[in-house]
C-alpha cells in the first residue's frame, strides 16, 4: 500500500479502472488518490505527482491555482525533472548528505530583492 503524507493527511495511493480520458483523481475527503491502472511506470509517477501537486495547492489555501491544470502540468514536469537532475539536492532533503558550498562575494545591483 502506498501512501503519501501532505501536511498532516495520509493519503491512500489506489490503481484502478478509471473514466475514459481520466488517469488520475484525488478525493479530497476521504484522502485518496486514485490512478489509472493502464499507465506504465513513468507516466504514473508523473500522475501521483500532478494529483500531489492538485492537493498542496488546496491544502495551502490556493483554490484558484488548484484547478489550474496548465500550471499543475508544468509544475508536475519540471518538479520531476529538477529532482531527476539534481540528486544531491534530494539528497540533501534526505538528510543523507549536506552540499558543499563555495563562497562568493554578493554585489547588490537593480534586481536585489529587500526585505521590507
Ligand atoms: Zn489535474
Amino acid at each position: 500500500m502506498l501512501t503519501i503524507i501532505i501536511d498532516t493527511m495520509i493519503y491512500q495511493v489506489f490503481l484502478s479502472d478509471m473514466p475514459k480520458l481520466t488517469i488520475g483523481e484525488t478525493r479530497l475527503e476521504t484522502a485518496e488518490i486514485y490512478l489509472s491502472q493502464t499507465l506504465s511506470l513513468d507516466p504514473l509517477l508523473h500522475t501521483l505527482m500532478h494529483e500531489c501537486l492538485h492537493i498542496i495547492l488546496e491544502h495551502t489555501g490556493h483554490i484558484k491555482a488548484a484547478q489550474d491544470e496548465g500550471l499543475i502540468a508544468a509544475l508536475t514536469s519540471q518538479f520531476v525533472a529538477l529532482l531527476r537532475s539534481n540528486p544531491l539536492l534530494l539528497d540533501w532533503m534526505l538528510g543523507k548528505s549536506i552540499p558543499a558550498f563555495e563562497k562568493k562575494e554578493f554585489v547588490a545591483d537593480d534586481h536585489t530583492t529587500t526585505a521590507s
